[in-house]
């Protein structure tokens, strides 16, 4: 589909969850829409854009032509320190109760013919930010929603009423999260498989279904039915049979269009490749390190933007990695040791000199896809499991919360590419699993499957390939369509 005249330009407002693994993948998708011709305004909360200007400066936010930022306040009081991960279940809370009245706001300031750009004609919103729905609904525009999590993840969500009818949830006793109750098998989940209580999302395995957070994703899981579509960040191949199900469920027409990062890539590169939303000051040298290492010879670790672990369990993934005798790039986010700093063994620091290297921040992508990596220790965050698929990386996982329970067993069950590290997490089985993936048989295995998916990922992203096709059809069937 070529570009549309101004005239006739339609213009497109995206609305992602203000964290890091929700604005890439919507930050994609706003690309790919400036691309076919749409005005995009894409919306910050103010927090994260001054965050963005300090780690990135001003002109990271100062848009491009036709594509440019806006922001609304997320709702929760300044923080004293404005540059860690904000809490989660706090921002859940405040988004879904605080920023309707300024998104509509904001939507009336785009629609006045002052500012010169054209009106509003549809709305991108991430599902977890659904009180969009009801300002896009008062407009009468097309809405459509982005799940940037699993497929297998969504539907894991809405099956919570199984779980509950069938007597599993919610739990009886804090003693069931240690007593091997957590590994009964759940038969016949629709669109799911070899589930265990285990695999369902952390936030609805709880004594208490009171509690804020199980509400809270099952009432914004289910009001997808309400959107003009839902759009998933997977592909075909991968989660063909869970996009099924969800359909299913009473949701729209659902569109895969991942990964978001092949389907978006521009080559070669415009002013649009150059708009990135990183929130931590990404550090180049590590790509500069990876440059002078062996094919597959290094392991990557990284847990994302969110996770947080204890200090004797951050020293028992560095003996993990001392002892395995490889190279390793290990990001320490700054907050990555709950209400606490990073506090490494000097001994660990002496035996890996020369051959670890530690930042705070990464450009993961690039990394990723870097021909020295070999293995990704990871907790198998949604961007990060498609990004390892994508760079042909096979992963040894310690999910944290969330969804990454359900994305571990499925790459390891199913799709072939991981090993599980116990919660419980201890040094010798750190260096037993790499060196198992780097060395063993099984990690032989492991690689080829990886490489497989890296294929389909790229098959599905190409022009002609079911991602892209999906995307066009999304555009002319549903944001551009008159009713
Ligand atoms: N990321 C990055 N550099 C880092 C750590 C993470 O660019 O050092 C990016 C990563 O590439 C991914 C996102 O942050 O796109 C994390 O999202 P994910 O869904 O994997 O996990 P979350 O942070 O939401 O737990």
């Amino acid at each position: 589909m070529g570009s549309l005249g101004s005239a006739e330009k339609p213009h497109a407002v995206c609305i992602p969850y203000p964290a890091q693994g929700h604005i890439t993948p919507m930050l994609n998708v706003a690309k790919l829409l400036h691309a076919r011709g749409f005005d995009v305004t894409f919306v910050n909360t103010e927090y994260n854009h001054a965050r963005l200007v300090r780690t990135r400066g001003e002109a990271a936010v100062a848009g491009i032509p036709g594509f440019r930022f806006a922001t609304i306040p997320d709702g929760l009081p300044p923080s004293d320190d404005d540059d860690v991960t904000q809490d989660i279940p706090s921002l859940c809370r405040s988004t879904k109760e605080t920023c309707l009245g300024p998104f509509r706001r904001l939507l009336a300031q785009l629609n006045d013919p002052a500012t010169g750009h054209p009106p509003v004609t549809c709305v991108v919103s991430d599902v977890v930010m659904g009180f969009s729905m009801d300002a896009a609904k008062e407009l009468g525009l097309p809405y459509v929603q982005l799940w940037t999590a699993s497929s297998i993840s969504y539907l894991a969500y809405r099956h919570y009423r199984l779980l509950m009818e069938r007597g599993l949830a919610p739990l009886k006793d804090a003693k069931q999260l240690t007593n091997g109750y957590l590994d009964t098998p759940v038969e016949n989940v629709p669109g799911l498989r070899n589930m265990r209580i285990r695999d369902f999302p952390s936030f609805i395995l709880t004594t208490n279904p009171e509690e804020y957070m199980v509400g809270y994703v099952i009432e914004e899981t289910e009001r997808c039915k309400g959107a003009s579509a839902v759009i998933v960040n997977t592909f075909g191949d991968l989660e063909g049979e869970a996009v099924a199900a969800m359909e299913v469920l009473g949701l729209p027409k659902v569109y895969t269009l991942g990964p978001l990062q092949l389907v978006a890539r521009e080559d070669p590169p415009t002013a649009r490749s150059s708009i990135r939303l990183s929130l931590w000051k990404e550090q180049e040298e590590c790509l500069q390190w990876l440059d002078g290492k062996a094919a597959g010879s290094v392991v990557y670790v990284n847990f994302g933007s969110i996770t947080v672990m204890t200090n004797e369990q951050l020293v028992e993934f560095a003996w993990g990695l001392a002892n395995s005798c490889r190279q390793f790039l290990w990001i320490i986010r700054r907050d990555l040791v709950k209400g606490d700093t990073a506090v490494l063994p000097p001994e660990f620091l002496a035996e890996t000199a020369g051959r670890g290297l530690m930042a705070s921040w990464c450009p993961q992508q690039e990394v990723l896809n870097h021909p020295g990596v070999g293995a990704f220790l990871t907790h198998s965050g949604w961007n990060s499991t498609l990004e390892s698929l994508a760079g042909g990386v096979p992963v040894i996982i310690w999910p944290f919360f969330a969804d990454q329970q359900i994305n571990c067993r499925y790459q390891c069950n199913e799709w072939g590419v991981g090993m599980e590290i116990d919660s419980n997490v201890r040094r010798d089985a750190v260096a037993g699993l790499i060196g198992e993936l780097m060395d063993g048989e099984k990690g032989k295995e492991m690689r080829r499957k990886a490489e497989e998916w890296r294929e389909k990922a790229v098959r599905a992203a190409k022009p002609g390939g079911s991602s892209h096709r999906n995307f066009d059809e999304l555009v002319r069937h549903v944001l551009l369509a008159k009713d």
